[in-house]
């Protein structure tokens, strides 16, 4: 099914500072150039909203496409806002081989060290943080929404590759994708208090008599930060999905029934 010649994604998304990296390839998708309907339209990257399997396997192919590169497993975690983090090996994902349902185990972080496994992470509202080393070279993706942002998911990511992948916290670059910025995140008091504990730095919060927000950006730098990634190491899309949802599906901006953008990465030789 892949590189059939069919219709190219014509909006894909890049970190620019990881764009010209040559182990690398990696490419974020929003809402325009898929083959799904209202309300998923049109580029939905997920299965379990209601959306029609090969339809998304179809936008799955459009994105992959985008990559200039072709990998031999597509490895998806499962999405649970937990802590677990998942080393997709090359064995493995020899083993797996390629399926558009994806290689798949319940795990919001995924890293690895093989090349040709192309990483599937969706978003709607909730940050995906990208981690790469090129001196390994490995490559993580982490889905941290606040509850995965209070877990300390990506501190936990950044461990997990020093110790399994051999990669220094000051080699990682990491990348965090658009998600539901501070203009929009409102949250209750159990949010900030949640997150406070899990960073040095003093947890940033914008109250007034109506609502409180807070910066999950600001929050998983600081962790990085902590977990040894240099500030300069560290890029944010500071696109806000629910403010712009003509470009991105947005959780809370479509009232719950959204597609789900998507990021992938794969590692090259
Ligand atoms: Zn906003």
């Amino acid at each position: 099914m892949r590189g059939n010649g069919r219709e190219a994604l014509s909006t894909a998304h890049r970190f620019a500072a990881l764009s010209n990296e040559k182990c690398l390839r990696h490419v974020y998708s929003g809402r325009q150039g898929g083959v799904s309907p209202a309300p998923f339209s049109s580029l939905n990257m997920s299965v379990s909203v209601g959306d029609e399997p090969e339809r998304v396997y179809e936008n799955r192919r459009r994105l992959i496409e985008a990559l200039d590169d072709t990998g031999h497993c597509l490895a998806i975690g499962g999405q649970v806002h937990g802590a677990e983090v998942w080393e997709v090996t090359a064995t493995e994902a020899a083993a797996a081989g390629w399926r558009w349902d994806g290689h798949r185990r319940t795990a919001d972080a995924m890293i690895t060290r093989a090349s040709g496994v192309v990483l599937l992470s969706l978003f709607a509202d909730c940050p995906i943080v990208l981690l790469f080393d090129s001196q390994t070279p490995a490559l993580g993706l982490v889905h941290s929404g606040w509850r995965g942002t209070a877990s300390r998911i990506v501190s936990r990511a950044v461990e997990e590759m020093s110790t399994r992948l051999g990669s220094r916290p000051e080699s990682l670059r990491a990348a965090i994708t658009p998600h539901i910025q501070r203009c929009c995140f409102e949250v209750g008091p159990e949010v900030p208090e949640a997150l406070s504990v899990t960073v040095t730095a003093p947890i940033e919060q914008w109250t007034d008599s109506a609502r409180s927000t807070v910066d999950l950006s600001q929050v998983l730098r600081s962790q990085l930060l902590d977990a040894g990634v240099l500030p300069e190491h560290c890029e944010v899309d500071s696109t806000c999905t629910r403010c712009d949802r003509e470009q991105y599906f947005s959780h809370r901006g479509d009232g719950g029934r959204s597609g789900r953008n998507g990021i992938v990465a794969l590692l090259r030789d």
